[in-house]
């Protein structure tokens, strides 16, 4: 059976066919810069095609994936049985991923206001498929479900209960599929069944989050109502004193618009260093650069702090997994966090950690309590997995 799974962005549409169960990945590929002079399409399966052309909006994007897919490796629309969306936020409302009917949509509507940046754009891509593949079943998967299972003592800020009540404040956290599909695969790997590890699984990516996973769910994680929270990004600040905001605003007179610019787009790795926030501009300067050096370090101590937090709240902890394109290419960050945790019964195999770049495998040693695992995660797999498996029960 054929999925398509698509993650529309503000300007981006990521794609990727599979066919399933088989896991088999057909083809994949990106329209990006949507909306703007010249837009960048990038297409690999029976050909591969990078061209540049005007793609002025997310349906037009998608009727050209439609058309080359057709062109390329399929015979017609109507092979393509599922789609999978993934969504950003799904409020409280979505526990798993769901069939898309119109109460779906209009959730996702309603849960616009908890993230302004992404719900829209996933919509549009839900509502420019249904016109396209109208035989299609469309299934939306939250980027928040796998964290409805955090209980109240972790989800609730302590602030006035009723902001709560009547606003939605609280955790809600993020990567949730990334999270899910990287603490499945430790459990396929140690031959326990999905709900029989408690793991510490680190996403770190452009976004970074860690993730408390008791009993196969999720029992805690780093980000909270939105994806500012946490460890130390990119750009993103994570952690803060929220005072620090009430001080910009208040002491230093900044808008709110300013203060959101520095704390989402200056932070994080790029606003120490001073460089960048890509750690393949990073890692050539760690101790030649005093501030590059100093980024890395309070990106890793921060790792620290939260493993050393999430195994105090765990107590048993079977594995912790690094994924994402920093936790799968960089040792040293995985080395650094995981240093002089010994005590705590996790004992990285320093040797095998230098080798191990973008693949998936252990690398603790033998006598190590904690096992410790690189695995490269597949958002898009776990999607497709998910479509399938709602189709086949529809
Ligand atoms: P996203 O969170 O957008 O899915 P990725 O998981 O691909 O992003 O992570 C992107 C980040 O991973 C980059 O900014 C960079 O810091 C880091 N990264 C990716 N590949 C490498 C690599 N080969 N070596 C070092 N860092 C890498």
């Amino acid at each position: 059976m054929k999925i398509l799974v698509l993650n529309c962005g503000s300007s981006s549409i990521k794609f990727k066919l599979f066919e399933m169960p088989e896991e088999i990945l057909i083809s994949y590929g990106s329209v990006e810069k949507i909306g703007e002079e010249i837009s960048i399409f990038k297409y690999y399966g029976k050909v591969k095609i990078e061209e540049k052309l005007k793609v002025e909006t997310h349906q037009k994007g998608i009727e050209f994936i439609a058309k080359t897919l057709v062109e390329n490796e399929i015979e017609n629309i109507e092979e393509i049985k599922g789609i999978g969306h993934r969504v950003v936020h799904g409020g409280e409302g979505f526990e798993r991923s769901t069939i898309i009917d119109e109460n779906v949509i209009k959730k996702i509507e309603e849960y616009i206001f908890l993230a302004p940046l992404h719900n829209p754009h996933n919509l549009a891509g839900i509502k420019a498929c249904i016109k396209i593949f109208p035989k299609s079943i469309q299934v939306a998967a939250f980027d928040t479900a796998f964290h409805t299972t955090i209980s109240e003592i972790s989800y609730l800020y302590a602030i006035p209960y009723s902001f709560y009540e009547k606003y939605k404040i609280r955790r809600y956290g993020f990567h949730g599929i990334s999270h899910r599909y990287v603490a499945r695969r430790a459990s396929e790997i140690m031959g326990k069944g999905k709900y029989d590890i408690n793991a510490i699984t680190c996403h770190l990516g452009n976004g970074c989050s860690i993730t408390a996973v008791k009993n196969g769910k999720s029992f805690d994680t780093s980000m909270g109502l939105t994806p500012l929270e946490g460890l130390i990004m990119g750009t993103r600040c994570g952690d803060i004193d929220p005072g620090i905001i009430l001080y910009f605003l208040e002491g230093l007179n900044f808008k709110s618009s300013e203060v959101s610019e520095i704390l989402n787009k200056k932070s994080g790795l790029l606003g120490i260093s001073g460089v960048s926030n890509d750690f393949r501009n990073l890692l050539p300067l760690y101790n030649k650069d005093k501030k590059v050096t100093l980024a890395i370090d309070m990106f890793c101590y921060r790792i620290k702090k939260y493993i050393g937090s999430y195994m105090a709240i765990l107590g048993k902890v079977d594995a912790i997994v690094f994924t994402g394109g920093i936790g799968e290419n960089v040792p040293l960050i995985r080395e650094k966090a995981l240093s002089n945790l010994e005590i705590f019964g996790v004992i990285l195999d320093i040797e095998k950690n230098k080798e191990i770049i973008g693949k998936e495998s252990e690398i603790s040693k033998e006598e190590s309590i904690v096992k410790i695992f690189v695995i490269p995660t597949n958002e898009e797999l776990r999607i497709a997995f998910d479509t399938y498996q709602l189709i086949i029960n529809s």
